[in-house]
């Protein structure tokens, strides 16, 4: 399937993306994890050369590819361990926001300065009291003459540090559960508007998550996207990509996490012969690599459908649950088959192994996701 979905200029798009990776990014992952921050300039290189947002349309600044290449991007991001870079969820979930519902006005002021990089995003929805339950928020926005003034506070954002631009989920009428809630576009210069700390994580440690408050922030209602009320309906529009963009994230640290394992068990001895020439752990390689291989095919093919615009929410649903729990499983083993050194931080595993724990609970739950199955299979969970 893979054959067929790229070619040869995906092919050249994949080796140019990789080449910046090994420059731009990889020799700086131990610096940015202890920072806890990816600095403004790599955003500014990546968008300089078209990394950002590349489906974006040509009059907004993009190049107006497919979504195979943002596939490409996340891919190769992970692989040169760029996992914490919050390009593709700045690409390929927040700026689609934008673009699918911003008044032409709003999509020429911003989406420019998301393709150069110099407009970083960020999605506040998750707040302290309720994540998976969004219709639950409580985050409200009344409307006062051209304004919106919020007041609510959103935590785990990611990108949250740097982000010049979010689009916020509130409640524009408190009394009317999800068909209460907007999305708004909050400019992080608006009066009112302020970040707490920025959270110290598991995982995921050059990310800048972030929580953020807002207190009589003004925006102007000119910043609405679409419809008021309409915010639940959009989410449940753009999260398929979402989903999608992070069932990429888990099966290619599921598919590093294999490699380090099999490299691991080809070169450590015990009791006279490679660990790897131990059945036990020959077995549990070839465990893991079917589970690998399974997760490539469902998700290969599921991209495939994604491009093609079919509606594929029930099997994302599952192929988020599904490789948010087999990444979990693979790096688990594959730190078990390092022994003692997988637990040390100069080994790759170490850190894939605490990034991928958040795979199964950002972007919806695993539970959240069988609930979405259990539902489409006519059950009332
Ligand atoms: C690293 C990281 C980055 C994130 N980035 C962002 C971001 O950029 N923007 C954003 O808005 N949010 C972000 N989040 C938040 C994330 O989406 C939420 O943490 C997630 O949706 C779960 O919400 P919660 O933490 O409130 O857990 P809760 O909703 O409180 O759930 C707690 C537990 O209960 C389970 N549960 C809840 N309801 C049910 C049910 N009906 N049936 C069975 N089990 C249930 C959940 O599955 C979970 O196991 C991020 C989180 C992390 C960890």
């Amino acid at each position: 399937m893979k054959e067929g979905l790229y070619t040869e200029e995906h092919q050249i798009f994949r080796d140019a993306f990789r080449r910046f990776v090994a420059k731009e990014i990889t020799p700086h992952v131990p610096q940015w994890e202890a920072d806890r921050a990816v600095p403004r300039e790599v955003w500014l290189k990546m968008g300089e050369m078209g990394f950002l947002c590349p489906w974006l349309p040509e009059e907004y600044g993009g190049l107006g590819l497919g979504f195979e290449y943002s596939v490409i991007i996340n891919e190769e991001l992970i692989r040169g361990d760029g996992f914490g870079v919050g390009v593709p969820l700045h690409s390929d979930v927040v700026t689609p926001y934008i673009h699918s519902y911003g008044s032409s006005e709003i999509k020429e002021k911003w989406l420019p300065g998301c393709a150069t990089g110099e407009v970083i995003t960020a999605i506040g929805f998750t707040e302290p009291n309720t994540g998976s339950d969004l219709a639950a928020i409580r985050t409200k926005a009344v409307r006062k003459g051209d304004s919106y003034l919020l007041d609510g506070q959103k935590t785990f954002i990611t990108n949250g540090f740097f982000a010049d631009l979010m689009v916020v989920a509130v409640k524009t009428d408190p009394h009317a559960g999800y068909k209460g809630i907007s999305l708004v576009l909050v400019d992080t210069d608006a009066p009112g508007f302020s970040r707490g700390r920025k959270l110290e994580k598991m995982g995921y440690h050059m990310q800048d998550t972030a929580e953020l408050f807002f207190e009589n922030c003004q925006v102007p209602s000119a910043h609405l996207l679409g419809e008021e009320g309409a915010g639940f309906k959009y989410m449940m529009e753009k999260l398929q990509q979402e989903r999608l963009e992070v069932c990429i994230k888990c099966q290619v640290n599921a598919e590093e996490a294999l490699q380090e394992a099999i490299n691991y068990a080809k070169v450590r001895e015990a009791f006279g012969r490679r660990i790897g020439d131990h059945q036990y752990i020959a077995f549990k390689l070839a465990e893991m690599a079917t589970e690998v291989e399974l997760g490539r095919t469902f998700l290969d093919r599921l991209i495939e459908e994604h491009i093609r615009g079919n509606e594929i929410v029930q099997r994302v649903s599952m192929a988020k649950y599904w490789l948010g729990e087999m990444v979990n499983r693979v790096a688990y083993q594959a730190v078990q088959i390092h022994g003692g050194y997988g637990y040390m931080e100069e080994y790759r595993i170490c850190r894939i192994y605490r990034d991928v724990r958040s795979l199964s609970i950002f972007a919806g739950t695993s539970e959240i996701m069988k609930l979405i199955i259990s539902r489409n299979l006519g059950l009332k969970a």
